[in-house]
């Protein structure tokens, strides 16, 4: 019989090739004026571009998010939006911008407008990050969650091929793990297997042709609906061990979800039948962590964990953080099945 608890978040998303153009109008819309445009190093130009875009309404342009969020650039970047009386954040980028913007919210509560660049997934959560001395502390506040979102896909087209297809297997980890989450729901669900759907028939065409537009802008839509759920419902063991080996072994963001999810989907697929029944059926495979596998594998993205430089014999003290603390997950988490799982994603092995 059902049994579930929903609660939608805030927020206002405006999705579209061209949307941009909105960008004034929808600052005002919050009844803001001062706008501190952030944006990493790489992608200045479009954070300029932002600026000019917003003329008199754009304070400044604070240019040097990096990934992870380390506290003295969130420091930095607090003091600009202070020194500057910025009253909104606008983010242009992926996940690491936003999470820069959110890193300014948490003590300032500024709104933020997210202009999302890659399909992680940030600008839909209420998840903040920030590292200290090499550790990450995560939480969660509804002060970061952005209020306005704009998803045009022509920002997009130069994601990099690899960025696009990691950052797209990124996504569809959310979806997978919102669908075995403890609190998952209808509504939910139903949102995470489009997500797959959409971002498994997209992500083969956007890899090929990265200018495509018709494939950008599904793409993005399954990113975005990766967002709600991620947002929305909790997650478990994938995102545990991504956590893990991102922040303990500097293991990049986006590919090591790659590397990880047919693993853990295999790990939980006779613990949560029904959900992973919805992941084969979104990816049109028979086996849900063999789709998720062979998706990956004709998208070229890394496929062990040895590819991205992690090192055999930091498995078992990688396996012991995982399961140090207590949490969700469908199949228990048990240390020696943990560290079978870590083994074979570190060969690469097809689940
Ligand atoms: P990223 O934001 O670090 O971007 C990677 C690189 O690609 C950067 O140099 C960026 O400037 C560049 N880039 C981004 N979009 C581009 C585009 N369209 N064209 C050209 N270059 C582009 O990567 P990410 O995977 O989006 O974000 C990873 C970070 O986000 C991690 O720190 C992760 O923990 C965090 N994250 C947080 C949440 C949350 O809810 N808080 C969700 C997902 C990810």
């Amino acid at each position: 019989m059902l049994s579930f608890v929903y609660q939608m978040l805030p927020s206002r998303v405006i999705f579209g090739a061209g949307c941009l153009a909105r960008l004034p109008e929808e600052i005002e819309r919050l009844g803001a004026s001062k706008a501190l445009v952030l944006s990493t190093p790489e992608q200045r130009q479009s954070g300029c571009e932002m600026v000019e875009r917003l003329g008199a309404r754009a304070v400044g342009l604070f240019d040097r998010a990096v990934m992870h969020v380390p506290l003295e650039t969130a420091e930095a970047a607090r003091e600009e939006a202070r020194r500057l009386g910025a009253d909104c954040c606008v983010a242009v980028g992926g996940g690491s911008t936003t999470g820069l913007a959110k890193a300014i919210a948490l003590v300032s509560e500024l709104p933020i407008l997210a202009v999302p660049t890659t399909y992680a997934g940030s600008e839909m959560t209420p998840i903040w990050g920030l590292t200290e001395k090499g550790r990450k502390t995560t939480g969660r506040d509804a002060r970061v969650l952005p209020k306005t979102v704009l998803y045009d896909p022509c920002l997009t087209v130069t994601m990099p091929a690899m960025l696009s297809a990691t950052s797209g297997m990124n996504s569809i980890a959310h979806c997978v793990e919102a669908l075995y989450a403890q609190d998952a729901n209808p509504i939910v669900s139903m949102m995470a297997e489009e997500g797959i759907r959409a971002l498994a028939e997209s992500l083969p065409a956007v890899v090929k042709e990265p200018g495509d537009l018709e494939a950008r802008s599904k793409a993005l839509y399954g990113a975005w609906l990766g967002g709600i759920a991620l947002g929305t419902v909790g997650m478990a063991l994938h995102h545990k061990l991504c956590h893990t080996l991102g922040g303990t072994y500097n293991l990049p963001h986006a590919e090591t979800h790659t590397v990880v999810l047919p693993h853990a989907a295999a790990y939980n697929a006779a613990a949560a039948p029904e959900a992973l029944a919805r992941v084969a059926r979104a990816l049109g495979a028979s086996s849900p962590a063999g789709g998720l596998y062979d998706l990956a594998a004709s998208l070229g993205a890394p496929l062990s964990l040895a590819a991205l430089g992690m090192k055999e014999g930091d498995l078992d003290q990688a396996a012991s953080i995982a399961v140090e603390k207590p949490y969700y997950n469908p199949r228990p988490v048990a240390r020696d099945a943990v560290r079978a799982l870590l083994q074979n994603a570190f060969e690469g092995r097809r689940p």
